[in-house]
């Protein structure tokens, strides 16, 4: 869909081109100010290179920031393109969803989106262009057989006995490989270096293997396929790439990217790859394999669940576009790596919100509270207006929304916490003779409670203390130590609120070859039925709200309805309870 509409017009306004001031220093800034100063290039040019296999996740919308950013900052482009040089495991399902995440964080890509087997043509005639230099060569020992023969840190390689074939006789067997004269596994191209180099990765590396499957974009065109050793180079190559950005697990590969460009150049500009470290994010897998999993064993509703990483996951469970970027920016950008603790994660979405998300009030654990003097002193069946701000501290510049209107009478819904018959020690909320305000309206005195032949309370008694009530000239003549929450229940509405905790219990669950689905969290997700005030009834799908005192949640972009049927993820918490 977006394919055919490429230059997003929605990251045009936001994020990245919001604050091109902002000047990131970094040791990639480092390397391309030198380019730059020694005339290497004149425009950097970045690429984002997704496989499409899967959903894209927290750890990507690190790259999506940094190769983005890259080049915005300095007034360069930045390419999307999809890796897809493995048939067997992408989808166009998965190419849409990346298309969407990538414009979603504000992503701009320079042109079409690009797709790797735009140059499976390019790639083919160069590894024709390899074998005629007789760099590389047609190799018949089986898979095995190759991976034996490579040796190991330790042991240099034992050179295959079809190395020195005559390259006549390489070209053709591969011309046959791509015409598909043989079974899938029966020999590969593999580059000719050097069997007892210290790096094993250069010891011969596959270029090309055979496999008789359908390309989601080039059918049945193809039936070898390239490596993505000697693919990702040439991809960046063809592009036009000047800094080609990964992360640290391809520091090794460095060496054998570097010969692939060397050996089928000249290329101008010519890519350079950096390597950076990964996002690792503590209490959270990130392999797609393993989101895969999780979906395929339904131990989550989709990749989209607000308790995955993924960047669908992650929107629905009321993150914004700017809490990612905050993220990078916080986690920065460094070749030393290691865990980030996933309040990291919270304290961005939190700060963003702060500023942003209106408050409203929703009773969570409701219990039923009773003024049992209203009718007297303020006539049967009266409802008594009242208003507070829909943002207290909007932002500077940014006029404040209207104020949220709702309305108090008899009776009303507060917290089961927030009444206790006998109080402990410090206790300030309501307990008999003690009064409190109810947040927005009136002072109250706790008279009580009722409760049912199991004990269970079920109504608390109070009655209002006239002329208290927020925002009139005597309001502030009674003394109160605390204000709580509450909603009518002349005009609460009943709300489907999902109380999302963290998805596996042990902080680093897929460490050190751990089966991460036994750390599972079996109550990472609690549904409560809540009573919410009418404004937060009428919210959008995916609008965010501070619930007062309880923590930021996001109307469900799927499941609420406007109006009708609310449905809230909680998105974080107000503190941080990840230190618990
Ligand atoms: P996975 O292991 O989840 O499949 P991948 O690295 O194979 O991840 P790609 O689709 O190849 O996924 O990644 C696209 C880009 O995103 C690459 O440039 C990769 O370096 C980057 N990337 C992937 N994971 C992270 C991460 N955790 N932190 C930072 N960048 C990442
Ligand atoms: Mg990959």
């Amino acid at each position: 869909m977006l394919r055919d509409s490429p230059p997003n017009p929605w990251a045009q306004s936001r994020l990245m081109s919001d604050r091109p001031a902002a000047r990131r220093s970094n040791f990639l800034t480092d390397i391309v100010d030198a380019d730059l100063a020694a005339g290497r290039h004149t425009k950097v040019v970045t690429r984002f290179p997704p496989e499409p296999n899967g959903y894209l996740h927290i750890g990507h919308a690190k790259s999506i920031a940094l190769n983005f950013g890259l080049a915005q900052q300095y007034g360069g482009v930045c390419h999307l393109r999809l890796d897809d040089t493995n048939p067997v495991t992408e989808d166009t399902d998965y190419v849409e969803s990346i298309q969407h995440d990538v414009a979603w964080l504000g992503g701009n890509w320079d042109g079409e989106v690009r797709y790797a087997s735009n140059y499976f043509g390019q790639m083919y005639a160069l590894a024709e262009r390899l074998v005629t230099d007789g760099k590389a060569y047609v190799d018949g020992q089986t898979v095995e057989e190759i991976r034996k023969n490579r040796g190991d840190f330790t042991t240099p390689g034992v050179a295959s006995p079809y190395r020195d074939r005559p390259i006549e006789e390489s070209l053709e067997l591969f011309r046959r490989m791509k015409a598909g004269e043989f079974a899938d596994g029966t020999c590969v191209l593999r580059a000719r270096i050097d069997m007892g180099h210290a790096n094993v990765l250069m010891r011969d590396p596959l270029i090309y293997r055979i496999r008789h499957a359908h390309h989601h974009r080039t059918g049945d065109e193809w039936c070898i396929y390239p490596m993505y050793d000697y693919a990702h180079p040439l991809e960046d190559a063809i592009e036009g790439i000047t800094h080609s950005i990964c992360t640290l697990e391809f520091e090794t590969n460095r060496e054998l990217y570097d010969w692939f460009l060397d050996h089928t150049g000249p290329w101008n500009p010519r890519p350079r790859q950096y390597e950076f470290a990964r996002l690792a994010l503590g209490y959270t897998v990130m392999s797609k394999r393993k989101l895969l999993q999780l979906v395929v064993d339904k131990r989550v509703s989709g990749w989209d669940d607000p308790r995955m990483p993924t960047i669908v996951g992650l929107r629905r469970r009321g993150y914004t576009p700017e809490s990612l970027h905050l993220m990078h920016e916080r986690t920065g950008t460094s070749k030393a790596g290691g865990w980030t603790d996933y309040s990291v994660l919270e304290g961005c979405l939190r700060d963003d919100l702060e500023t942003k998300a209106l408050r409203g009030m929703a009773v969570l654990n409701p219990v039923k509270l009773i003024m049992t003097n209203w009718d007297d002193v303020m006539g049967a069946g009266h409802l008594e207006p009242c208003s507070q701000p829909a943002l207290p501290h909007p932002p500077e510049g940014v006029e404040p929304p209207p104020a949220r209107h709702f309305t108090i009478g008899k009776e009303v819904w507060i917290e089961r916490e927030d009444f206790e018959e006998v109080p402990p020690k410090g206790y300030k909320r309501l307990f008999p003779g003690n009064k409190v305000r109810l947040k927005g309206g009136y002072v109250i005195e706790c008279t009580g409670c009722i409760k049912d032949i199991d004990g269970v309370i079920t109504d608390v008694l109070a009655t209002v203390v006239p002329d208290t009530k927020s925002g009139t000239p005597g309001s502030d003549a009674v003394k109160v130590k605390a204000a709580i929450t509450w909603v009518a229940v002349a005009n609460g509405v009943n709300a489907e609120v999902r109380m999302y905790d963290r998805l596996f219990l042990d902080p680093h669950p897929d460490a050190g070859g751990k089966d991460f689905i036994e750390s599972l969290n079996p109550n990472s997700l609690k549904v409560v039925t809540a009573i919410v005030e009418p404004s937060l009834a009428n919210a959008l799908p995916d609008q965010k709200f501070q619930f007062e005192r309880h923590g930021y949640f996001v109307a469900d972009r799927v499941d609420h309805v406007q109006g009708s049927k609310p449905v809230f993820n909680l998105a974080v918490g107000l503190k941080d309870s990840w230190g618990k």
